[in-house]
């Protein structure tokens, strides 16, 4: 299947960043072959474990991902684990280039006392667990509380708020995993409050976001007028994207509103609120359940600066928020899988030169782990074409070697089942694929995940 000649690329990730970065290497030059090596038997990364359930077309990605991965001279391996099964060396041994594009597994933590009570949660493990990522299956988040916090105003924690107060209706269709909705069925959370460390005008969540929070059925808006002093005033200096989002949380935190709308939010029984000017400082234990959450400490910040460079800086005023279920969503991080691999543990990111990894010829990185956590689908896009746009110059000025002949996948499969490993293809994926979609459809559901690695194997025949 592969032609013998030309460069033999590896890509480590196969989320967005992966794919992109194979489709464009396929794209620009005839000769390439490039191999995925994804962790999980299932590909596509945060497309399928982090985009919310109820964002369908975000994942329409995958189609062009398909495309990629079905090519002639792209192969996809599902189920390797780089830094366990094989080393970053040795795919270095196999390829005449590795670009790492594994994201960004970690958490940030908030490093206060209290952080590892029962009822504080990390977004990221909240996202994995209606997601279905078989390292979260088991985190059975307890929603007996009236009230929760989520720490943190991105877009991430605008998704869990979504996903915590959604009429369970509307979840139903879409493929949030039948463990979550039942839970979620059950759920006793009626308000949930979204704070920030600073203003308005500094929210990270986009205007898309919020919009949906205030169309949310059944919910009406909780703001505090105090949040918005001064915000109207500085409207006029705003960017454009961020003018609309911040008029449309003025409008609903401070506008009177209409007939039809004051009909709606009288009727809803549901809450939720942004808070800004707040950092976490304690998270408070309950005093009948010592090892349970009952509420937070917020330290009250001011800004020190304006716009995106403003600083929140501590008033010294505290407030304490009861709530019984806290979620910290201040962010994703990514680790180090091989020690050999250069890795800045300051910025949580391989240090690179437009996606050349420093100091390590042959080595590059896209994605996440390139620029660290931010950014949607399409900045993931860029950044992974920029990273091979530097690959191709490196193979044009020679600083890349591509003349002597690689084994590429032969000697890493070779490696692999004398380890033990078996990698998941790309069509026994698709095997996985028309089995979770034949398990929605019988539900009304897009699909229905394979919850563990072990049931994803059985699927795909190994
Ligand atoms: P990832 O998507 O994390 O992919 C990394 C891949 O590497 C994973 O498949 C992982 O399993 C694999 N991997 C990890 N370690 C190893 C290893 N050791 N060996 C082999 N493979 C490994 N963007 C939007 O445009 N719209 C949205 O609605 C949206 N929603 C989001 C919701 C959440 C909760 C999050 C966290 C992000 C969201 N994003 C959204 C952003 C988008 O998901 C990212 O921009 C994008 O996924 C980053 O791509 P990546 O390939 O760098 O990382």
């Amino acid at each position: 299947r592969y032609s013998s000649r030309g460069p033999k690329v590896c890509v480590v990730g196969g989320g967005p960043a992966g794919f992109y970065t194979a489709q464009h290497l396929i794209k620009a030059r005839p000769d390439v072959t490039v191999d995925i090596y994804e962790r999980l038997p299932v590909p596509f990364g945060l497309v399928r474990f982090g985009v919310a359930p109820d964002h369908p077309e975000v994942k329409n990605v995958i189609n062009a991902f398909t495309q990629t991965a079905r090519h002639e001279r792209c192969s996809f391996y599902g189920n390797v684990n780089v830094g366990k099964d094989l080393s970053v060396a040795e795919l270095q041994e196999a390829y005449h280039a590795v670009v790492l594009s594994y994201g960004a597994e970690g958490n940030r933590r908030m490093g206060v006392p209290g952080e590892d009570l029962a009822g504080v949660y990390s977004a990221k493990d909240f996202v994995g667990w209606y997601n279905g990522l078989p390292s979260c299956g088991e985190l059975g988040p307890d929603l007996s509380c009236e009230t929760a916090v989520i720490l943190g105003q991105g877009n991430v924690a605008l998704d869990v708020a979504r996903v915590l107060l959604s009429p369970v209706d509307l979840l139903k269709k879409t493929d949030i995993t039948q463990p979550a909705l039942e839970v979620l069925e059950e759920s006793r959370v009626r308000r949930v409050l979204i704070v920030g460390r600073r203003g308005p005008t500094q929210i990270a969540g986009t205007v898309k976001e919020v919009r949906e929070m205030v169309n949310l059925p059944n919910t009406r808006p909780d703001m505090l007028a105090s949040d918005f002093e001064g915000v109207k005033e500085a409207l006029k200096d705003l960017p454009r994207p961020r003018k609309r989002l911040t008029e449309l949380m003025l409008k609903t935190a401070m506008e009177t509103p209409g007939e039809k709308e004051h009909e709606r939010r009288e009727k809803a029984s549901r809450v939720w609120g942004l808070r800004f000017y707040r950092s976490p400082v304690e998270i408070l234990a309950d005093p009948e359940r010592s090892s349970r959450t009952a509420g937070i400490r917020l330290a009250v910040n001011k800004l020190e600066g304006s716009g995106e460079e403003a600083r929140a800086v501590l008033t010294g005023e505290m407030e304490d928020v009861s709530c019984g279920l806290i979620i910290s969503s201040i962010g994703y991080k990514s680790l180090s899988i091989d020690p050999s691999v250069p890795f800045d543990s300051h910025r949580a990111i391989v240090p690179n030169n437009m996606g050349r990894i420093r100091e390590a010829p042959g080595l590059y990185c896209s994605g996440w782990l390139k620029t660290g956590p931010t950014g949607v689908i399409a900045t993931t896009l860029n950044n992974s074409f920029d990273t091979v746009r530097s690959m191709l110059e490196d193979m044009d000025s020679g600083t890349l070697n591509t003349s002597a002949a690689k084994p590429g996948s032969q000697s890493i499969n070779a490696l692999l089942e004398n380890r033990g490993v078996k990698p998941v293809t790309f069509s026994e994926w698709e095997k996985i694929d028309s089995e979770e979609v034949r398990r929605g459809a019988a539900i009304g559901k897009p699909r229905e995940k394979l919850l563990t690695v072990e049931e994803m194997l059985q699927v795909a025949g190994k």
